[in-house]
């Protein structure tokens, strides 16, 4: 961000509200607001200019529709469950660059696109604004959640070829039926000069036939079938293309026989279905050469949807951004440096930007100030054009024409640190930036935890809505964040500026500080020897006793810091673990009468069976016992702490108890622990392992320890690279664990070694190396716990650390 040339618009969602940023924004030198309603203290800022609307969201809207208004290139519009992203980078990857066929014209197409997956009703607007006067084809796609959502949508991207993807169950939930979800999509086409769309989603075609037809008869309908010669031909179709596919060949036909034999670069069914449409779009276009069309698509590359966070060397993490290169896409990524804030160094490696469409010297002047701006302390640039602009970047920048000669050249080179660093490596694809991912990387085989932090948000963001906005929200970080990584975890709950964090010991706390978390963290288990830790720190205890308060009171009336941190009170209401009783308050008030050194800044309590309704009396008597309790101690003391209750089952169960705050645990690790509502919440760990070896083990063989594993039948058995010393417990031996190996569940053979387990593969398709999911999207932890006999909990804590931990976010 350039500030003082920014523009901030105000905008209220669910879970944030942008009023609030206003202040902090002026601090740091922005000057311009669009704003929904009166900010307070607005007269203070003196020199800026306020533009009040009747709502910031539609006021981008209408700016974007008249900026898409003033151009008259094709515009590709998507819209389907699946698939969007994908068919859009990869029309965007056939239709760009030189055409060697007569007619289209040699430069090719320069295209917009809509960065990521921007197709919200805010990354609408965003995408469009990007549309400028070099572009000669855009490709936008619009994704909705909610009835009515795609008019607004239609009106601004105003498609003049549409394609629909396909439909499946995703956000279900907001459409009475899916004829309803698909009659809504549908609605982006209803000024499109052609849709492309597949005959074998029956109910996307009949929808089209009867809907779209009637309220756009004049739209050219491209479907296209793999059903052969019973592919039906509905009324009103004006072009059928009949799709054969056998490996990697795809033969596809038209009318009059036309016929184009192509070759795919990827031949899973998703990818086979967004290649069609990508292909029948081409055919649309005009690109119609057979040579062409496999030149084109020899050189699509798969398309990462993610922005993966490794672990490199010399004690580096890395953004690996390798696989494209556009401005709007840069901001993201750096957006997401930001946020890994412990480092000291910021580094970029960065390519030539390809197909901007901008003026050279605008463009790098733009991102050198922009990488200042990011605090970015070095970047390092690769391509013969970011090379001859060197000038507008800071002056300890390194230049090289290209990938090799940098690959040769850095590790004597001097003057570059890698170490200590957040290094983003964001390149053009043409660029091989993955070679550098590669030399960069700590090296992981074997098992891994993945994270994903956009699911974490996701979970975070379905507490918040439930919770409102008036209430606080501090979130459980203990046990390394439930064994997904505290440090990260604690980093993105702090950019989504939760009010508090909690862990069990003052070490969990230290670490957080040393990693450059500065939001209030409560330390539940303190000992009277972490006190002066616990100060130096800013980590506030809890008190749960008459002993522990009276050394707290005695410690920090000596210790007279500055600036004195408060402590947390606990009651215990009935769950009998720590906390004070409730006939113990008023001597806990005569005491903080006496001693006003020790603030109270919350109270509260714990309940013992949230999650399960055969508790549901017990949990109100703690309710009202513990409200009984605060009455009492905030009269004694004179003022109001923060109150809070409910743990992530309480949230869910309990809405009329959630007081000022809530305490999140498991439910942001994706297990909704109620289980009342199983589709409130997306999966956020991931464990993996790979298959080290296998063998054909005949039957009446044993596997493993103590013989255990007896082979009834001849068998292929795998060896993982995962053992009760990782965390898979040794009770998922002899069959009671089951893993995922390539889409089939096959269960452990014999007992769980420290280091390894046996699997039997005999029915499944299996390699040496393969990964095998433990835990994630096809095996549920609560699966997992189930099986073991216990909860998602200790599954979760149980993965030992030196499991690595890999984070990804979609960006
Ligand atoms: C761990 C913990 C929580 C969070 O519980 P979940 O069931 O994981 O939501 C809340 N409060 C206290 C006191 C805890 O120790």
């Amino acid at each position: 961000m350039v500030p003082a040339q920014s523009v901030f618009f105000a905008i209220r969602g669910d879970h944030h509200d942008g009023h609030a940023y206003i202040g902090e924004l002026y601090r740091q030198g922005v000057r311009q607001f669009v704003i929904e309603q009166p900010v307070p203290g607005q007269e203070q800022f003196i020199d800026a200019e306020f533009i009040t609307v009747p709502g910031t969201v539609a006021f981008m809207q209408a700016q974007a529709a008249a900026h898409r208004a003033t151009f008259s290139v094709p515009v590709i519009g998507i819209t389907g469950s699946n698939g969007k992203t994908i068919v859009k980078e990869w029309l965007a990857q056939l239709l760009t660059g030189p055409v060697s066929q007569a007619g289209t014209g040699s430069a090719g197409y320069v295209v917009a696109r809509s960065p990521k997956s921007y197709n919200s009703q805010l990354g609408v607007p965003l995408s469009v604004r990007q549309l400028n006067s070099t572009h000669t084809l855009a490709i936008f796609e619009a994704g909705i959640s909610r009835p009515h959502e795609m008019a607004a949508l239609e009106a601004i991207i105003k498609p003049t070829i549409g394609i629909f993807t396909n439909i499946g169950t995703a956000h279900d939930e907001g459409f009475k039926t899916r004829k309803q979800k698909i009659a809504e999509k549908l609605r982006l086409f209803v000024g499109a000069d052609t849709l492309v769309y597949s005959l074998d989603q029956d109910e996307v075609a009949d929808e089209i036939s009867m809907l779209l037809t009637a309220v756009n008869p004049g739209c050219k309908l491209v479907g296209w079938s793999r059903q052969g010669q019973e592919a039906a031909s509905p009324a009103g179709l004006d072009k059928l293309y009949r799709v054969a596919v056998q490996g990697d060949a795809l033969t596809i036909s038209g009318a009059d026989n036309k016929r184009w034999s192509l070759r795919m670069p990827f031949t899973d069914p998703a990818s086979v279905e967004n290649l069609t449409h990508c292909i029948v779009t081409m055919l649309t276009l005009g690109i119609t050469d057979e040579t062409e069309l496999n030149r084109r698509l020899a050189r699509l590359r798969a398309v990462s949807m993610r922005l993966e966070l490794k672990e490199g060397i010399n004690n580096c993490v890395l953004i690996d951004d390798s696989y494209n290169n556009d401005v709007a896409g840069l901001r993201l990524a750096l957006d997401f440096q930001k946020q890994q804030g412990n480092r000291t160094h910021k580094t970029v490696i960065l390519s030539d930007v390809l197909q901007s469409g901008q003026n050279e010297t605008d463009l790098y002047q733009f991102i050198g100030q922009l990488l200042t701006e990011q605090g970015v302390s070095q970047v390092i640039g690769i391509g013969p054009v970011i090379s001859r602009n060197r000038g507008y970047f800071a002056q300890n920048s390194l230049f090289y024409p290209d990938t090799d000669t940098f690959l040769r050249t850095y590790p004597a080179q001097a003057g570059i640190e890698f170490r200590n660093s957040v290094v983003l490596i964001k390149g053009a694809r043409a660029f091989g930036f993955e070679r550098i991912v590669d030399r960069l990387q700590q090296k992981v085989h074997g098992t891994v935890l993945q994270i994903d932090l956009d699911a974490l948000t996701h979970n975070l963001n379905q507490y918040r809505e439930r919770v409102g906005s008036q209430t606080k929200i501090m979130v459980m970080v203990k046990a390394f964040a439930y064994g997904s990584g505290s440090a990260e975890v604690a980093r993105l709950l702090q950019f989504h500026r939760v009010d508090w964090l909690a862990v069990a010991y003052a070490d969990e706390g230290v670490f957080l500080r040393q990693q450059g978390i500065t939001l209030p963290i409560m330390v539940m288990n303190p000992s009277p020897e972490a006190f002066q830790t616990l100060l130096d720190h800013a980590l506030e205890p809890e008190m749960y006793s008459l002993r522990l308060l009276h050394e707290w009171g005695s410690f920090i009336e000596q210790a007279t810091p500055d600036s004195p941190v408060p402590c947390h009170l606990k009651i215990d209401t009935g769950m009998h673990r720590l906390g004070f009783l409730e006939a113990e308050i008023p001597t806990v008030v005569t005491y903080l009468k006496a001693h006003p050194a020790v603030q109270i800044a919350t109270l509260f309590s714990h309940l013992a069976g949230a999650d399960d309704a055969q508790f549901n009396a017990f949990s109100q008597q703690q309710y009202d016992t513990f409200c009984r309790a605060a009455t009492v101690l905030e009269a004694g003391i004179g003022y109001r702490p923060v109150r809070h209750l409910l743990n992530s089952a309480g949230i869910v169960r309990f809405p009329d108890f959630k007081l000022d705050m809530v305490r999140l645990g498991i439910g942001l690790y994706g297990v909704e622990s109620s289980q009342t509502e199983p589709s409130l919440l997306r999966p956020v760990g991931t464990l993996t392992t790979t298959i080290s070896q296998i063998k054909i083990v005949p039957a009446g063989e044993t596997v493993g320890y103590s013989r255990r594993g007896v082979l009834d039948h001849d068998s292929r058995i795998a060896t993982l690279a995962l053992g009760y010393a990782d965390g898979y417990d040794r009770r998922l031996g002899n069959g009671v664990g089951e893993v995922w190996v390539n889409g089939v569940l096959c269960p452990t053979v014999g007992s769980v070694c420290m280091d390894m387990t046996m699997i039997d593969v005999t029915h499944a398709p299996a390699s040496e190396g393969d990964f095998v999911e433990i835990f994630g999207p096809n095996v549920p932890v609560t699966h997992l716990s189930q099986r073991m006999g216990t909860i998602p909990y200790e599954v979760l804590t149980g993965i030992s650390e030196r499991v690595k931990r890999v984070f990804f976010a979609a960006g």
